[in-house]
């Protein structure tokens, strides 16, 4: 698909969501069907014969997806792990390696550690954001590094264009987890990566009422394997669930400058705290981080994560006195959430090297009035 050079948004709005041609219908409809008419034998009407194969709606989400990071090929899955397992089991073979962020999305280690790990895919953490250690970890039969950045929760930052050198070096993937910054903030093709994966769950649905994944890349032969495999997998995203994410799309970039502006009203809350120790966000010029980030985003995201001078009680008690802020697992909607990552979404990874401190807390900063959400925030470390 050609996006004519048009700006971000545009390209949310409009890139493979024509209106319908039969009706006009401005939005993209929701094809719920399994199975397509047939003109005869082997006569499909437009390219649809069965939805796991392909759907309209799935169809114009994943168009969506490849424009708007810049990609040939987009895909899109029941969930970010679906993804992520379909990517694995088709850029790998048993035997194969992989370099894993050593703070990497808890899910994703337990699906390479816990699952593909079974399936005789070996695998490394490393700190990402040391490239002399990714060289050091490299093995001949290394065919992946897998990024995330920011990350999650500590949110670490690693340079692309870096890992992509080193990746192509190595005859390695460079795949990024684009989920924290999302397409807006970062387009992680136009860097070097081969491969970039989203559970869409987060900023690209936006909305804290699905649960999705996608894959995109810039290489037609790859996301001609991708598609194979998505099919032959079946972890496809049904009709209502891509349109949902369709929708959110279309908002992507207000709602990212919002949560940006928002998030650093909170950090500024935050820095000058006596109840808070480090805070950790890649906006801070203090951040390690922070040069490469700027380099390489737009704006710095929504998250935030900081520690409690208090430990892990004080940590505890901030997520149980908030009242806006909604304690709860995931990020990227519209609501601000709080967590505690050691008991909550990292619980998994205890006593492994992907362990996080015990007081910390993690903040997804929405899109509400900043003073309401400054305003919950103090009363909570008060
Ligand atoms: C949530 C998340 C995933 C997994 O996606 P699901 O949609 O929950 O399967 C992967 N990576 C990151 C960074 C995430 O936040």
């Amino acid at each position: 698909m050609s996006d004519g050079g048009q700006g971000f948004s545009t390209r949310a709005i409009h890139a493979g969501q024509e209106p319908d041609p039969l009706t006009g219908a401005v939005a993209v409809p929701i094809y719920q069907t399994s199975t397509y008419k047939q003109d005869g034998v082997g006569g499909l009407r437009s390219g649809y014969e069965y939805s796991r194969s392909a759907n309209p709606t799935r169809t114009a989400l994943e168009q969506a997806l490849a424009a708007l990071e810049g990609g040939v090929r987009g895909l899109a899955f029941a969930s970010g792990l679906a993804a992520e397992d379909t990517l694995l089991r088709t850029v790998c073979r048993p035997g194969d390696h992989v370099l894993l962020p050593d703070d990497a999305y808890g899910g994703t280690f337990r699906l390479v550690a816990r699952v593909l790990a079974n399936w005789g895919l070996e695998y490394t953490a490393v700190p990402l954001g040391d490239l002399d250690a990714v060289r050091a970890a490299l093995r001949a039969n290394t065919r992946v590094i897998w990024c995330e950045t920011p990350t999650n929760p500590l949110l670490g930052i690693a340079d692309i264009a870096g890992l992509a050198a080193i990746a192509s070096a190595a005859g390695a993937k460079l795949v990024v987890d684009n989920t924290f910054a999302s397409p807006y903030l970062q387009q992680p093709l136009s860097l070097g990566a081969d491969v970039v994966v989203h559970s869409t769950t987060k900023y690209l649905g936006g909305h804290s009422d699905v649960v999705g994944g996608a894959l995109v890349t810039g290489d037609l032969t790859l996301g001609e394997e991708l598609a194979f495999h998505q099919n032959a997998m079946g972890a496809v995203a049904g009709p209502f669930d891509a349109w949902l994410v369709l929708r959110g799309i279309k908002t992507l970039g207000v709602r990212m400058d919002r949560h940006c502006a928002n998030a650093r009203a909170v950090v500024d809350l935050l820095l000058g705290h006596p109840a808070v120790g480090r805070v950790l966000y890649p906006g801070l010029p203090t951040h390690p981080g922070h040069a490469i980030a700027a380099a390489q985003m737009r704006d710095f995201g929504g998250m935030i994560s900081f520690t409690l001078r208090g430990g892990e009680e004080a940590a505890l008690k901030v997520c149980e006195l908030v009242q806006l802020f909604t304690l709860g697992e995931s990020l990227g909607g519209v609501e601000s959430l709080i967590e505690h990552p050691g008991r909550m979404t990292h619980a998994s990874v205890a006593g492994s090297a992907l362990e996080v401190p015990p007081d910390l807390v993690r903040l997804s900063v929405g899109i509400e009035d900043v003073d309401d959400l400054i305003a919950d925030l103090s009363s909570a470390l008060a």
